[in-house]
């Protein structure tokens, strides 16, 4: 019989936690690493949740899709950007291949999915659905089967960078307590060959809550009660752990994944404030205060540069012929974006230490049908340990907060993976890329490759 595949997918679970600072506190997943292999994956650039999870279901770099965040611009707009939906990205996701072999799915909560639709079994929307009203599930009557089961489905806990902190705790415990007793359900009950359930409360937790565990971030608060909240929930996913595996056959191969991880974030480094202050940017009338980016009044006749999106920053030239109002003409196009790469790499951190500022043109990072529509420049400041942001108005580069309240901590680019039951030898096995995941999936349950597959499966 061919073999059944059970993803965890635990968005932003961090190698540097689960396979270090907790991993005597982690009993499931200890046991399972002894007989499975494991490691430290490679994420994608940039790793978002929404570029991470859908470059993982299709095998694929995020060029291969057309979006570059969780909003992307319309057209090449300036103030006209969509969300991140399922209606953008071409059926070639795993689940999408499965259902070509006759294969039957059960996926919850994977980024990206909104609208749901037939994937040859269950498919139940994730965090950008834009609300619970919406019909979030496929088919339409799994909505009110889940809603039974977890008395009252959660998908997302909402304003958690804003809400008081041990409500937000307990919200997430209460959301993927929910989510869990869902998929044991289906587990049992429904009939599947592969089966996916990402958490979105491990990646809020962090979040909302390094900086209570770390002594040494700036905005640590001696007296917190909350300094163990990331701890006590990587035990509360253990726990989890432990109760899927009971669940599962002896011949299911179990993989537990992480899309990216996570880091400590110190800040933000206000790219659109930089980029005026440089000249390549300006303003037909400053705010005097911090505003979004598409609600400022930009002079586009006289600028060439600009940046969209938090965290990682998004850099796009403003190109005669692509942009609306572009005034850079293509012959000045690769000095432009060699310039300001330099420029960046030089950026001092607020303290004036160096960084490890990473930069990439869009031509080292993507291939694929929809290259046009990626930024031209993707930066992740120190490597992360600042957060870009969009806003101007600010008074200085660099700031605490962004648009969305209190966040400390950003994204690693490195994610985890466990495969157990695959027939390799139990083992550390580093530096395998996210996108190898998919063809190895593939690959044991025996279904054909596509061409158009980048990873290479590691079974
Ligand atoms: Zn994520």
């Amino acid at each position: 019989m061919a073999k059944r595949v059970f993803v965890l997918g635990l968005d932003a679970f961090t190698p540097q936690l689960c396979f270090e600072q907790f991993k005597d506190q982690l009993p499931n997943l200890s046991a399972l690493m002894e007989e499975s292999v494991w490691g430290r994956s490679n994420g994608v650039i940039p790793p978002l949740s929404c570029t991470s999870w859908v470059a993982f279901a299709k095998g694929r770099n995020p060029g291969a899709s057309a979006f570059h965040g969780f909003t992307t611009r319309k057209n090449f707009s300036y103030t006209d950007f969509f969300v991140a939906n399922s209606t953008v990205i071409e059926r070639e996701r795993i689940w999408d291949i499965l259902k070509g072999a006759g294969k039957k799915s059960i996926v919850i909560n994977v980024p990206v999915t909104y609208p749901p639709y037939d994937v040859n079994g269950i498919m139940v929307s994730s965090f950008l659905t834009p609300g619970e009203d919406r019909d979030y599930c496929y088919p339409k009557a799994i909505k009110e089967e889940i809603n039974k089961i977890a008395g009252g489905y959660m998908i997302d806990v909402e304003n958690f960078k804003k809400k008081p902190k041990d409500i937000v705790f307990n919200e997430l415990i209460e959301m993927e307590e929910k989510r869990f007793k869902v998929t044991k359900e289906f587990i049992k009950n429904k009939d599947w060959d592969f089966f996916i359930m990402v958490t979105t409360g491990t990646d809020r937790i962090h979040h909302a809550f390094w900086a209570d565990m770390d002594k040494t971030h700036p905005d640590h608060n001696p007296d917190t009660k909350l300094k163990n909240a990331i701890k006590d929930y990587y035990k509360f996913i253990d726990g989890k752990i432990g109760e899927v595996r009971e669940l599962l056959g002896e011949d299911d191969v179990f993989l537990i994944m992480s899309d990216h991880g996570a880091r400590e974030m110190h800040g933000f480094f206000n790219v659109n404030q930089w980029l005026i202050q440089e000249g390549y940017m300006k303003m037909l009338e400053t705010p005097k205060e911090p505003t979004l980016f598409r609600e400022a009044k930009v002079d586009w006749e006289n600028t060439r540069v600009f940046c969209t999106g938090n965290y990682i920053a998004r850099i796009f030239i403003n190109l005669r012929g692509r942009e609306p109002q572009g005034i850079v003409e293509e012959s000045e196009y690769n000095a432009l974006v060699e310039e300001v790469k330099e420029k960046i790499l030089k950026i001092k951190d607020e303290n004036g230490k160096e960084m490890q500022t990473l930069v990439f043109k869009k031509e080292e990072i993507y291939s694929g049908k929809h290259v046009d529509l990626q930024p031209d420049l993707v930066v992740m400041f120190d490597d992360l340990k600042w957060g870009a942001n969009q806003m101007i108005g600010h008074k200085a580069l660099f700031s605490h907060t962004a648009d969305k309240g209190r966040n400390s901590a950003n994204h690693y680019r490195k994610g985890i993976f466990v495969l157990n039951n695959a027939g390799l030898k139990p083992g550390k096995m580093d530096d395998i890329n996210l996108i190898d995941l998919m063809p190895t999936i593939l690959k044991i349950m025996g279904v054909e490759i596509p061409k158009e597959v980048e990873g290479k499966p590691i079974v």
